[in-house]
């Protein structure tokens, strides 16, 4: 009775439907979150002492704290006030990375990367290359209960030029052949179209047409031959790591500095002298230009900002970094080292480092302008080949660097929530903790919309409803270490 009373006391003074709760059946359920702080991405508000309602893999009910209820939860989480948001997205990873099979990597050991984008809050990736049939077991694997992994939307093969740059990709040897790609390719069940930096311009410009006519979504890198403009009037949904950008925005190299360049022995070289006259005569106005363009015709950025950091700083970086090695398998350890990356070569070049260094200060200024002509960007890592950019923690560095670009944590924390399931066309499940979506969820020690350092404080996460706590976290952890020092790859197995 005297629950019955405080209801209706509510009700009137909250205007709350709390009294109908007791007059409908018990709320039945698998699990219980109370005292949760909830985050709403979009407004960036925060609804304080909410208690979540999950059954099987959806949120179905949704209550203020004081709300008489009436549960019957299988399972019941004081949350002591933490922070709910929605599951992290990382939106360029490669677990399975071409460039990376030269070290012959078994597949278990490729198997042990996904819990640890999960472990970490991110349960939606975009694989952007790699073999398809590994995503399509991953996923098997994960629906039957095997492997802890993340939501995958993935391409399968790059899609180069005849000679292509890495192993594995579909090198299309011509406009005409593209048709029959792009078939096979979506009759293997891909989530969209990868280009690659080879694919020749003719190429490119028939398959930009064939994919639009099909209404299905390309994405990638600006080729060489193709200005970012272009790769925009003609549709490419989401342009990667910021590419050729300087190239449209910088002058013209002039004939007598192209003159010496091209005398140049040295490949490094040439790259020092086109980059520093490319970042001396950098034009903001034509890049914001060029931005603008972006944001008229809805093309997405993912300027992947964490990978060109921690390539530039890498020395010091990987100080910071050496004790998360014991959480990778010991053929990526090896592959992260300068004895076999590509990306980590000619390190005592100085010049060639400040290169970098200069190049990631422009790339900040560029996501900056973006974000305030109303680009839509994307969080992603490029975790795979880069080094130290690691499954999990190397999207909270990510968002990191966005707030260093200038953008507010609020608004970095959108482009791994929203931004990503805008994209994909998913907000009907995703994005939100609402009453009907799927329960992909992060509960965090810490607010992040005060710091998004704070993300490092994952207490646990829910994969399509399965509550994943500190105690399961720590023993993913601990055994994933293990499983790696005992190790299952060697050096001496590389021919
Ligand atoms: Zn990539």
């Amino acid at each position: 009775m005297k629950g019955i009373l405080r209801g209706i006391f509510l009700a009137i003074l909250f205007g709350s439907t709390s009294l109908s709760c007791k007059h409908n059946p018990k709320i039945k359920g698998d699990l219980l979150l109370t005292n949760v702080n909830i985050i709403d991405i979009q407004s960036g508000e925060i609804d304080y002492g909410q208690q979540v309602v999950i059954e099987g893999n959806r949120i179905t009910h949704r209550l203020e704290g004081h709300e008489e209820s009436d549960f019957e939860a299988i399972k019941t989480v004081n949350a002591g006030n933490k922070f709910l948001i929605p599951g992290l997205w990382d939106m360029h990873t490669h677990p399975d990375d071409p460039e990376v099979w030269r070290m012959q990597p078994p597949m278990e050991a490729k198997d042990r990367l996904l819990p640890l984008f999960v472990i970490h809050g991110v349960t939606g990736i975009r694989d952007m290359g790699g073999d398809l049939n590994l995503v399509k077991r991953w996923r098997e694997q994960y629906s039957d209960g095997k492997l802890l992994a993340p939501k995958i939307f993935a391409c399968g093969p790059l899609l180069d030029g005849p000679n292509p740059m890495w192993d594995g990709s579909a090198g299309i040897d011509g406009p005409e052949k593209v048709e029959q790609v792009v078939d096979s390719l979506m009759a293997e069940g891909i989530d969209f179209l990868k280009v690659y930096s080879l694919l020749p311009r003719d190429t490119y410009m028939a398959l930009s047409r064939y994919a639009n006519s099909l209404d299905f979504p390309f994405v990638g890198h600006v080729p060489f031959t193709v200005l970012p403009s272009e790769a925009a009037n003609t549709g490419m949904k989401s342009q990667e790591h910021l590419l050729e950008i300087l190239k449209e925005c910088s002058a013209q190299i002039p004939d007598k500095l192209l003159k010496e360049i091209r005398g140049m022995k040295d490949g490094v070289q040439k790259s020092v002298a086109a980059n520093n006259f490319r970042i001396g005569s950098y034009d903001a106005g034509q890049a914001n230009a060029l931005f603008g363009l972006f944001a008229e015709k809805e093309i997405w950025h993912c300027p992947t900002l964490s990978m060109w950091q921690k390539n530039a700083w890498f020395e010091e970086e990987l100080k910071k970094d050496k004790e998360l090695f014991a959480y990778l398998p010991k053929y990526l350890q090896a592959y992260w080292t300068p004895k076999y990356n590509d990306h980590l070569q000619n390190r005592d070049n100085q010049e060639y480092i400040n290169v970098k260094k200069r190049l990631y200060q422009l790339y900040l200024e560029m996501v900056r302008d973006m974000h305030n002509k109303g680009v839509m960007l994307l969080a992603g890592t490029d975790m795979g080949a880069n080094p130290l950019c690691f499954p999990g923690i190397g999207l909270h560095n990510e968002l990191k660097t966005l707030v260093q670009a200038g953008l507010s944590p609020h608004e970095a924390l959108k482009t791994a929530t929203t931004h990503p399931v805008d994209f994909l066309e998913i907000e009907e499940d995703y994005g939100s903790v609402e009453v009907g979506k799927v329960a992909d969820l992060v509960l965090l020690d810490k607010n992040p919309l005060d710091n998004i350092a704070n993300l490092q404080y994952v207490f646990a996460v829910l994969r399509d409803g399965k509550f994943i706590g500190p105690k399961e976290i720590q023993e993913i952890k601990t055994s994933t270490k293990a499983v790696n020092a005992a190790g299952d790859w060697t050096e001496d197995e590389l021919k």
